[in-house]
């Protein structure tokens, strides 16, 4: 403490001030205000020169780095985006006043609280968390300040710490906040670790002080939680966030409560591993469902779209309700382009009322504000007569804002400069002194020739003159003949040779006038400016509501163009726990597929006689692929989404299991046994009657015998306590004698032998495969002729030695073979047959002569397929 003081007496009264103001946000980068530079000091400049690539200087031995405080904001993004925080310290007092400036942190930007569009990851939202522990209770809220939502969830029972994982991995926040001791810390430190790449974490040590007036100042009496911990958590966030962004966050003004009972519940492994809104290759859209059915045109919609795959719904009235609306646009084609059209025309709302709110937003925000606002009455024009009711809420509920868009038409100018400071923002006409001040600037040669005109006329002085000059500034100028014709109301300014110079009380007006009025101008436009912002303020909770709805339709028309465009049907649903898909495709791999088309396959899973489904078949066969297209369709049956498929009838499930073997699971950086089991155990622990379960070759993490017993006895498992619709994938045949009448049933992938090659068919049939093809595929991969000659014949030997046989256990694989052949003359597709009855169904004297190409088209390739099957 002592050394403390001494090194402060020591320095300088300003380092004492940056000493102060470091103490203040000591997690943060400070950027200190000194003249036109922000300057930063020992540690921190080491960090930004190394961060930035800026020089490293030093004064008295102290490290220093500098940038100039008018391209700052560049430096501060790049900073954000490495995951640091910034302290801003500006100069508040009087620059000219005697002593030390007095200086000020003006605001603290986190990843978890950027406004700034720049420095924002795209449209896609930015969140920042709060996670609160109370007795039994985890808490969980969060903001994304951005476009002002905010929200919390309560997590109570054993699991309660791996749901709330799962809540984060959707969030996939900037910044995460924890207030004080944690018993979950370790779990949730190696979550974050593997799963969010990027994320702040801040820890608090004590809840707010100051929790009902926090929460009364921001939601309204129906949104406040009633608990006393959400409270607690609810009140922390918004401290954290008032200290930091220090500025007005009442565009925070609606609170939802997460309820996990109303909704498809996903875990972050299903979620990383159906590829939902981010892929596993780097965490981005691209390759995901996202990408596939994102044909949104706002950003609104964009983040929307995410969230309804993210959390897709339960309740199957719900989910008709956007069946319905997505059918309508679906059909109605026109309609659905008029309302994209519009949909192009409106911003994010949702961010622009943000800047509007924290006084960030620019004459640019407000014309991108304004064209938004003049395309609502469009947008709901192309509602009129909607018929569903989804369709008509939404209508309903976007209000119009006539007199807004035409204040802003009124005062903002069409081509306005992008800094305020700079003017040139408001519109001529919108405000008469406004217009005086301008008219002054830009024609003050003019008005002087009108006074000098009118003097003239006045006095009846043929040679008067106005004329300027620095010293005296604005004059009357008359020659001393005329003096005696001089009016009273003139005041004498200077005596010259022949002339004498006078100024009068107009004159005089005049010059201070014109001499201030560049800077009136200035200040005229910022006043009116503000004025605008603040009208505009007004209208925020209304316009967020119209957003929200603006984000829906554009979803439902989203989903109506990829139905349209991908050849979707709307499914049918159900309550009797039956999944009837026929003809399925994968919504990611057909768009993938350039050389070969995506062979469809039929699903049907219920929870009678078939609840499991054991599927068979070579490496590469399409095993994956077929299983998850089966939780794909499932999921955006109950987003809402028509399905790729030629019918479906969906029963909503409860939740989405899928899991896969260490071995294939490369992607994950996981693949230990152990992990592997962890998930398995989960999922025989969570799993109700109600859920779908994707098996991927479990157990393949450890020797033959083990992994062959442990599925056996999960898949018993399932059948005798879980219940659950389960797709079960294993390369062990022996697996395949669980099949019985009851719950179980076998299936695999056809496969064509012609000669030594394997002509992979990709359709599911009834039945099992007896091969691993291993040997074919090392073939086809160009494994060298000796070496596959040779596998070939350790194949023969071993599988004569029986050695499954000799074991006891198990049902050998050849007896197996004998039982099914590998390809069943009569293949059996789960419908039947189909082909014939298509034709019949034909109505070919309405058709088109183009639908009637098409629909050709479409019958020569399934004949094709047909035909390649037998
Ligand atoms: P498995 O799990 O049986 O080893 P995958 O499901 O990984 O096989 O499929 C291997 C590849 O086969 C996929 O990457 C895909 O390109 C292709 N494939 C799978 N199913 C189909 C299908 N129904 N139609 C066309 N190609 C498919
Ligand atoms: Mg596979």
């Amino acid at each position: 403490m002592d050394e403390n003081n001494k090194k402060i007496a020591e320095i300088t009264p300003m380092m004492q001030q940056y000493y102060a103001m470091k103490e203040e946000a000591a997690d943060a980068v400070l950027f200190f205000r000194l003249g036109d530079f922000y300057e930063m000091f020992e540690e921190d400049a080491k960090i930004v020169s190394k961060e930035l690539e800026l020089t490293l200087t030093a004064r008295s031995k102290m490290p220093m780095c500098g940038v100039p405080y008018h391209a700052a904001e560049n430096y501060i993004n790049k900073l954000i985006n490495k995951g640091y925080k910034v302290a801003i310290c500006e100069q508040i007092g009087d620059p000219k006043a005697k002593g030390l400036t007095k200086r000020d942190i003006i605001k603290i930007i986190t990843p978890g609280t950027v406004m700034n569009e720049s420095a924002l990851p795209g449209v896609q939202n930015n969140y920042i968390a709060l996670i609160y522990e109370a007795g039994e209770e985890l808490i969980l809220t969060g903001a994304d300040i951005s476009t002002g939502e905010c929200f919390y969830g309560i997590y109570k029972g054993a699991d309660r710490c791996q749901i709330l994982c799962d809540e984060l991995y959707r969030l996939m926040m900037a910044e995460l906040i924890i207030v004080g001791a944690l018993s979950y810390k370790e779990q949730l430190a190696e979550f974050l670790d593997l799963h969010i790449a990027k994320c702040v974490i801040t820890e608090i040590a004590d809840a707010s002080a100051d929790v009902d007036n926090r929460i009364v100042e921001h939601f309204a009496a129906a949104d406040r939680p009633t608990g006393k911990a959400d409270k607690e958590a609810i009140a922390t966030l918004l401290d954290y966030l008032h200290n930091t962004v220090k500025t007005d966050l009442t565009h925070l003004n609606h609170l939802t409560y997460i309820d996990a009972s109303e909704n498809l519940v996903i875990d972050t492994y299903t979620l990383r591993n159906l590829e939902i809104t981010h892929n596993l290759h780097d965490g981005g859209k691209k390759g995901t469902l996202f990408s596939v059915l994102d044909f949104t045109n706002t950003a609104m919609g964009s983040r929307k779209l995410a969230k309804w795959l993210e959390y897709p719904l339960l309740d199957r009235y719900k989910i008709g309700q956007r069946l319905d609306a997505v059918e309508e646009l679906t059909v109605d084609f026109s309609r659905r382009d008029a309302i994209k059209e519009q949909l192009k025309d409106v911003y994010d709302f949702e961010r622009l009322l943000t800047r509007v709110e924290v006084g960030s937003a620019n004459a640019r925000d407000m014309l991108a504000l304004k064209k938004s606002l003049y395309a609502l009455p469009i947008v709901k024009n192309a509602l009129e007569n909607v018929k569903t009711g989804f369709l008509q809420a939404i209508d309903k509920n976007i209000a119009t804002y006539d007199e807004l868009a035409d204040l802003l038409e009124r005062a903002i100018d069409d081509n306005p400069g992008l800094l305020l400071r700079d003017g040139g923002i408001i519109k001529d006409g919108f405000d008469k002194e406004l217009d005086e001040y301008r008219t002054l600037a830009s024609d003050s040669q003019s008005l002087l020739q009108k006074m000098e005109e009118e003097q003239k006329q006045l006095t009846g002085i043929k040679s008067l003159k106005v004329g300027y000059n620095k010293v005296f500034g604005y004059f009357i100028e008359v020659r001393k003949t005329n003096i005696d014709q001089v009016p009273e109301t003139y005041i004498r300014k200077q005596t010259l040779v022949n002339t004498e110079r006078y100024i009068t009380q107009e004159l005089k007006e005049f010059e201070t006038k014109i001499l201030g009025a560049q800077e009136k101008i200035l200040q005229i436009e910022y006043r009116l400016f503000s004025e605008v912002r603040e009208e505009v303020k007004k209208y925020i909770p209304s316009v967020q509501k119209t957003a929200q709805n603006i984000a829906a339709l554009d979803v439902i028309a989203s989903f109506a163009e990829a139905a349209q465009q991908y050849n979707y049907v709307r499914p049918s649903l159900n309550g009797d726990g039956k999944i009837l898909i026929r003809d399925g495709r994968h919504p990611l791999i057909e768009r993938i597929l350039t050389r070969d088309l995506f062979v469809p396959n039929d699903t049907e899973l219920d929870n009678q006689q078939n609840e499991i489904l054991i599927i068979t078949g070579p490496n590469m066969a399409g095993k994956s692929t077929y299983m998850r297209q089966t939780a794909l369709l499932t999921l955006m049956a109950q987003a809402g989404s028509f399905l790729p498929a030629r019918e479906a009838f969906i029963s909503p499930v409860d939740r989405i299991f899928t899991r896969i073997g260490a071995s294939d699971d490369l992607a994950s950086g996981q693949s230990t046994f152990m992990v592997e089991m962890n998930e398995v155990a989960h999922i025989l622990k969570y799993a109700t009657k109600n859920s779908l379960i994707i098996l991927d070759e479990i157990g393949r993490g450890t020797s033959t015998f083990d992994g062959m017993s442990i599925a056996r006895a999960v898949i018993e498992h399932i059948r005798d306590k879980v219940k659950a619709k389960t797709l079960f994938a294993t390369h062990y045949h022996e697996l395949t004698d669980l099949a019985d009448d009851k719950h179980v049933k076998n299936y695999c992938i056809a496969v064509k032998e012609k000669g030594s090659k394997v002509l992979f068919l990709r359709r599911i049939i009834a039945g099992s495969a007896d091969k691993s093809y291993g040997i074919h595929v090392a073939k086809l991969a160009g494994l060298p002729k000796n070496v596959t000659d040779r596998a070939e014949k350790i194949l023969i030997d071993l599988e004569n030695s029986d050695l499954a046989g000799k074991n006891g256990k198990f049902v050998s694989k050849t007896e197996t073979a004998q039982e099914n052949p590998v390809i069943e003359p009569a293949m059996p597709t789960l419908f039947g047959s189909t082909l014939s009855e298509e034709i019949q169904k034909l109505d070919v004297l309405t058709m088109t002569p183009l639908e009637a190409m098409n629909t050709l088209y479409k019958l020569q390739q399934q004949a094709k397929k047909e035909a390649g099957r037998l």
